[in-house]
């Protein structure tokens, strides 16, 4: 089920679109990332990383 991350560092991670509300976070205010993946992984969790297969 689709999810929403916080890629700035903080793990945030929320069921709902939100801005990211953690303190000192790079991504505080901003919205976080949608997410899909099954198991928590959250493949989208490095911004630096933009393969698909690695
Ligand atoms: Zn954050
Ligand atoms: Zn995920």
């Amino acid at each position: 089920m689709q999810h929403y991350i916080c890629t700035g560092g903080c793990g945030g991670e929320s069921s709902n679109l939100i801005v990211c509300q953690a303190e000192g976070c790079k991504k505080e205010g901003e919205p976080l990332t949608p997410c899909d993946c099954g198991d928590s992984v959250h493949h989208h969790h490095s911004e630096e990383k933009e393969k698909e297969n690695e």
